[in-house]
């Protein structure tokens, strides 16, 4: 809409702004004439200044009301039209429906697009409620003379999860379609949680002893999704042993063809199997979950027990722990950070080696010893404590920590494997004067100060 000045003397200044150009924009068509165009819904006020007089005009922008793409139409039996709602807003509800179903039927192509397919002769009413506001269109639908189909082939059909190959032909007269499927033609089936197709199940619901869990799996081709319930069993296989229960493995981590399970996601395991304690804890290695929890009564965590887990970001180890077994961690690429609880005794060899995105871990006091290669290769690790429990660090267990740059030893260290920091170019090594970690730094030509 434009704004005019009247009875402007010619002599005074005039200024036009707009409060909000978001909602209503200005454009000059003379000095005393502007276009004021709507942006989007809201208000705004344009102000004029004439000398030292200030006048103003309040705008109000209105969002453009839904409408329909077409309010009639008229088709042959089997031959549709699209119908598409324009300025929908995005959030009001749509329905969508037909007077009848028998001469016009309507199929979803979208939320706010819908086909309506002629089935006979005879008129029926489209009805589309937007919110509070009812929009229709008029169908007419009119039939063909009667006639053998003349079919002209249109194009061949790849077979889906839920229908076999087939050749489409397409009628010249009417439109009518038909399939030509071979003897041979059969549907594909889903393909869930296929090892190879890396997708697996996602555990939803952990289970229990006494609770069922749940798995959510997409279909590798269709994405339809399935769910499936989970026993402690379907995930785990395991061992009593001194009293307690001992799990070797998480059944998830391999396509298993008899219960159809290969998963991963985020994963609770039980404190108990069948009425019993789980005691130790280990076989998840290579399988694609992203996050764990170890029960509190777990003492150990066996060896192998989480190797090559790289969807592995989160894990929670609980102050019973007091062994971390060989390569338990090992190549776990995607874990940054872990706490190690201050029950711990012993970090056996590799059993951290390899996790190339770890950028902090603390060691606790509880350590006594760090196992033969047990940080080796942690190249994200850039400043470590070893606290004053540690009598022994092993050969290599920081070996290819290419990004540390300090490490605090105390004096209880005593006993220093071969090429502990080899390949750890940025090194200084921190510690008491006179200590054997002096000597050790000295002897590895590495950078000492005392500290
Ligand atoms: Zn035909
Ligand atoms: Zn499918």
């Amino acid at each position: 809409m434009d704004l005019t000045i009247a009875n402007h003397n010619s002599k005074d200044k005039i200024s036009w702004a707009t409060s909000n150009a978001k909602i209503a924009t200005i454009t000059k068509i003379s000095n005393t004439k502007y276009r004021v165009t709507g942006k989007k819904a809201g208000t705004a006020t344009i102000t004029v200044k004439v000398g030292k007089k200030a006048l103003k005009c309040k705008i109000t922008v209105k969002a453009p009301e839904a409408s329909l793409s077409k309010t009639n139409a008229t088709i042959k039996v089997n031959q549709s039209v699209d119908l598409t709602i324009a300025n929908h807003n995005g959030k009001d509800k749509i329905s969508w429906a037909t007077s009848n179903a028998k001469i016009a039927t309507i199929t979803k192509i979208s939320n706010t697009k819908y086909r309506v397919t002629g089935k006979k002769a005879g008129t029926a009413t489209i009805t589309v409620k937007v919110g509070n506001k009812t929009l229709k269109c008029a169908v007419k639908v009119q039939s063909v003379p009667k006639h053998t189909h003349d079919y002209t082939y249109v194009k061949y059909v790849n077979a889906t999860c839920t229908e076999g190959e087939y050749d489409l032909y397409k009628c010249n007269i009417c439109g009518a379609t038909k399939k030509e499927k071979s003897t041979y033609s059969k549907p594909i089936g889903h393909t869930y949680a296929r090892e190879y197709d890396k997708t697996p199940y996602i555990v939803t619901k952990n289970p229990t002893d006494t609770v069922k869990g749940k798995a959510v799996a997409e279909c590798a081709d269709c994405h339809k999704k399935v769910e499936k319930e989970i026993t402690i069993k379907d995930l785990y296989t395991y061992v009593f042993r001194d009293g307690g229960v001992n799990i070797t493995e998480f059944n998830g981590k391999y396509y298993n063809y008899d219960t159809n399970i290969y998963c991963g996601g985020d994963i609770i395991i039980p404190n108990k199997i069948e009425g019993w304690n789980v005691k130790s804890v280990g076989g998840f290695s290579n399988s694609p979950i992203t996050s764990v929890v170890i029960p509190n009564g777990v003492t150990d965590i066996n060896r192998s027990a989480f190797e090559g887990c790289t969807n592995l970001t989160n894990i929670t180890i609980p102050n019973s722990v007091t062994e971390i077994g060989g390569f338990a961690f090992e190549g776990c690429t995607n874990l940054t950070n872990i706490t190690i609880p201050n029950s711990v005794t012993e970090i056996r060899d590799d059993a951290f080696s390899g996790c190339t995105s770890l950028t902090n871990i603390t060691i606790p006091n509880s350590v006594t010893e760090i196992g033969w290669s047990a940080f080796s290769g942690c190249t994200s690790l850039t400043n470590i404590t070893i606290p004053n429990g540690v009598t022994d660090i092993n050969g290599s267990a920081f070996s290819g920590c290419t990004g540390l740059t300090s490490i605090y030893i105390p004096s209880s260290v005593e006993g220093f494997g071969d090429g502990i920091f080899d390949n750890c170019p940025k090194l200084t090594v921190y510690g008491k004067a006179g200590s054997e970690a002096e000597k050790y730094a000295k002897a590895s030509r590495l950078k000492f100060v005392a500290k």
